[in-house]
């Protein structure tokens, strides 16, 4: 799990529980911030200031999860041998540049990635796996300039919430063996509507063609926030 934020918390909650016996990694370098506390399920109001990986999975392991804090941040230089460790990945980060990187690492580790994102009363999942259609077809890369973030426009925490328990859902779809890619999932939460599109691997898609052979930092300058 990378971030244990708004779509993170719930979820590692949803898979922690499923009944489905997961090993969970739960990275994240943040500390817990009061302000978030609607939307960051996993924490109470005396974990302020404490790491969040650490606090939640201390509230996991309280619920009889096998869970694990990784207090660390995703970065080219790690995300390849994280991603080796682990059957599956389930991205929540509050930024496109971790998204892309994990999209990528995913893709040359050969491993399925759940991404998730959500901005204001908006968000969207993917599930992706090699042979699929990945993040970059849909969103093509790192956006730049005026995409609204999440810092300044504001995310609603049920809409986290959904998008966290399908990522949750989509997640144990792929580990007990079903195929829930090639469709991106919508949720406007003012009408309460839920969408899956079908989407078809973009020609030119620089993760499908294979022309991302290694992870270049240049390639993940933090821009905007998603979550
Ligand atoms: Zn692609």
């Amino acid at each position: 799990m990378i971030g244990v934020g708004g779509l993170g918390c719930p979820a590692a909650r949803v898979l922690a529980t499923s009944g489905v016996p997961v090993a969970l990694t739960l990275m994240d370098d943040d500390v817990v911030d009061a302000s978030n506390l609607h939307r960051q399920i996993l924490f109470g109001e005396d974990d302020v200031g404490d790491s969040k990986a650490e606090v939640a999975a201390r509230t996991l392991a309280g619920l009889g999860a096998d869970a694990r804090p990784l207090r660390a941040r995703l970065y080219p230089d790690n995300a390849e041998a994280l991603f080796a460790d682990h059957d599956l990945i389930i991205e929540g980060a509050d930024n496109y540049a971790t998204k892309f990187l994990a999209a990528d690492a995913a893709a040359l580790t050969g491993k399925p990635l759940i991404s998730a994102g959500a901005v204001t009363w908006h968000g969207w999942a993917l599930a992706s796996a090699p042979g699929h259609t990945c993040l970059r077809c849909v969103f093509e890369d790192v956006p730049s300039g005026d995409t609204p973030t999440c810092e300044d426009a504001g995310v609603v925490g049920p809409v986290v919430g959904v998008l966290g328990a399908m990522s949750a859902a989509l997640g144990l779809a792929i580990l007990v063996g079903r195929r829930p890619f090639d469709r991106l999932h919508s949720y406007r939460g003012l009408s309460g509507q839920l969408r899956a599109s079908r989407v078809k691997r973009r020609e030119g898609c620089a993760g499908c063609a294979g022309q991302i052979t290694h992870l270049d930092a240049a390639r993940y300058q933090p821009q905007g926030c998603a979550a």
